[in-house]
């Protein structure tokens, strides 16, 4: 069994396209919020979320972006964007994003997909999904400090989260602290992989990264896999015609800096 787990995609159709090339076939999608803001393919890529379907929570954009909630909190780029984007989404997209549920939403993976509905484990079979954190689907999960009050308060051994836009995540074992970062040692234009083998008793919060807007340093899309059965995450980072993505945002009058930010990955 294989879940494909998206975040941040914001608008970004040629950096989700371009995942969705090479994700291998999935039996779940897990979305983690932030479908629109920022670029400039709301409907495109909100129209590809809702084909894509599977288990999905809602991010601070997601919600800004359709009236949810007031952009006052955004900086001013990040607020011009989410205003141009609610003028933009088709009133269809615009209701669909709005019903996402609030994060965590839980999905076992130790008992057949098709039997959840009946499922009767414990937490510790399950894995819960969040935009921002367990504790509030706002919350920056920044260095290993923020994950710590969730990975302690948490029963459940694998947390995904976004909000981010950081390919990673943390791990806490036997008083033990981990910050997990992918090392990636191929050219910077081509895919790349990297293989996470958990461990058992550890509990983790991973971020897959940001489909649309990496901050990471790395302008590479990111997204990643998990396989509850070999009990791995393998990390994707993966080119895409950027320059394409950047002449859509300045084709819809949006700041400079979202377009050029997306060839620094920051
Ligand atoms: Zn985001």
């Amino acid at each position: 069994m294989r879940i494909l787990i998206l975040s941040d995609m914001h608008s970004n159709l040629e950096a989700l396209n371009a995942c969705l090339e090479v994700a291998p076939s999935c039996d779940k999608v897990a979305n983690l919020g932030d479908i629109v803001g920022y670029g400039g393919s709301p409907n495109e890529v909100t129209q590809l979320a809702r084909k894509l379907g599977g288990l999905l929570v809602r991010g601070n954009h997601d919600k800004a972006c359709t009236g949810l909630m007031s952009v006052e909190d955004f900086n001013p780029v990040a607020a011009i964007a989410a205003l141009w984007t609610m003028q933009a989404l088709t009133p269809e997209n615009i209701q669909w994003l709005k019903l996402m549920p609030r994060g965590p939403i839980f999905l076992p993976f130790r008992y057949p997909l098709n039997q959840e509905e009946t499922w009767a484990g414990t937490e510790a079979d399950g894995i819960q999904l969040v935009h921002g954190s367990p504790l509030d689907e706002d919350e920056y999960v920044i260095v290993m400090r923020d994950a710590q009050e969730s990975l302690l308060r948490t029963n459940y051994p694998l947390t995904f989260f976004g909000h981010t836009h950081i390919q990673g995540g943390f791990a806490f074992e036997n008083e033990r602290w981990e910050t997990l970062r992918p090392i990636y040692k191929g050219p910077p234009d081509q895919q790349e992989t990297w293989a996470l083998d958990l461990r058992s008793d550890a509990k983790y919060m991973i971020n897959p990264g940001s489909v649309g807007q990496p901050r990471d340093g790395d302008p590479r899309a990111a997204f990643c896999v998990f396989d509850p059965d070999r009990y791995e995450v393998i990390f994707y980072r993966v080119p895409y015609n950027i320059q394409k993505a950047q002449q859509q945002i300045i084709a819809a009058r949006l700041p400079d800096r979202l377009a050029t930010r997306l060839a620094e990955g920051r």
